[in-house]
């Protein structure tokens, strides 16, 4: 059995939106250092305060002692530049889901962080092979693939490219269940394992609205109230972001050649270049704050 990573060894969170502020609490929470790294200094300070303010929920809630709330926070810091993640025993990366983009924050990072060091992406839909193609040692790469929001969301995907090493992905497995997450070991596909199940979810929605079958919410409602699913597909595309949604839906469509079951959605795209992100940008399928 393969033990999880040291309780309060180093993990660097690099970006710190939505999914980077999400993994960083949980591994304060659970025992760990946590350094946050983003390009806007202004999303570390965000994700921080948002991570603080979460904690006093917890308490308030009767689901977090006040102590291990303060000691958390404590463990929690931002870091102004990326050299400043070198004593990592991890580096989690949640930054734009572009592969040229990954593949040069990775490139970076080796020539920053320790030999045992690992390193892993918590991208949606991009190869976790090819991500790790360009590096020294690709061995040393995994995915390890949280979903939104992320402290509440159980399960994780370790996700072994063609390079990665078992024993690598097996430490990740152990930590997330050390997280308290569902861990599921799965290889890199198009997708992997949720977010391709879940395309046709979102693809025949939209399809329906352009079709106008029905509004958004009534078709909401349907999934939720009859389909069971917990939250209605607009919903939960608005959680997700369109930018990201339509970038992973974009990405497993060129993985398979263009294969016509998983065709963007044209009205999704338009919602993106309208800048109608969802929650994070106030408006989406519906207006938020
Ligand atoms: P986000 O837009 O909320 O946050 C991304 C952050 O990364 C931003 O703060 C941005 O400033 C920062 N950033 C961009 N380039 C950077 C770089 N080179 N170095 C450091 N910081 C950089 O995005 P998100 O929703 O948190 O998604 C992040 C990653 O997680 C993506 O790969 C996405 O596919 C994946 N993911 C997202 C979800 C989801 O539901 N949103 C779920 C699972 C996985």
């Amino acid at each position: 059995m393969t033990n999880a990573l040291e309780k309060g060894s180093i993990v660097a969170v690099i970006g710190s939106g939505a999914m980077g502020a999400g993994i960083a609490q949980v591994a304060a929470a659970s025992g760990y250092q946590v350094r946050l790294f983003d390009t806007r200094a202004e999303a570390v300070d965000k994700a921080i305060a948002d991570i603080g303010k979460m904690y006093g929920k917890l308490v308030d809630k009767g689901r977090m002692d006040a102590v291990d709330a303060d000691a958390a926070r404590a463990r929690l810091a931002g870091v102004a530049s990326l050299k400043d993640v070198a004593g990592a025993a991890i580096v989690i990366e949640a930054i734009v889901e572009n592969l040229d983009v990954k593949r040069a924050l990775f490139a970076d990072l080796e020539g920053i962080v320790g030999d045992g060091c690992i390193l892993a992406t918590n991208t949606s839909s991009i190869s976790v092979t090819a991500i790790a193609a360009k590096l020294r040692r690709p061995e040393r790469l995994v995915g390890m693939h949280f979903f939104n929001p992320v402290p509440l969301m159980a399960l994780v995907e370790v996700i072994s490219g063609l390079a990665t090493a078992p024993a690598v992905a097996d430490t990740v497995f152990a930590t997330a269940a050390a997280w308290g997450k569902n861990p599921v070991h799965a290889k890199s596909t198009p997708g992997f394992i949720v977010n391709r199940v879940a395309r046709p979810f979102y693809a025949e929605a939209l399809r329906l609205l352009s079709e106008r079958a029905a509004d958004a919410a009534t078709l909401d409602a349907v999934m939720r109230e009859a389909g069971g699913f917990r939250m209605g597909p607009f919903e939960l595309m608005d959680l997700i972001g369109h930018d990201v949604n339509f970038s992973v839906t974009q990405s497993v469509f060129n993985a398979y050649f263009g294969d016509p079951r998983f065709t963007p959605s044209v009205l999704q795209q338009e919602m993106v270049n309208a800048g109608f992100l969802g929650r994070k940008s106030g408006r989406g399928f519906y207006r938020y704050g």
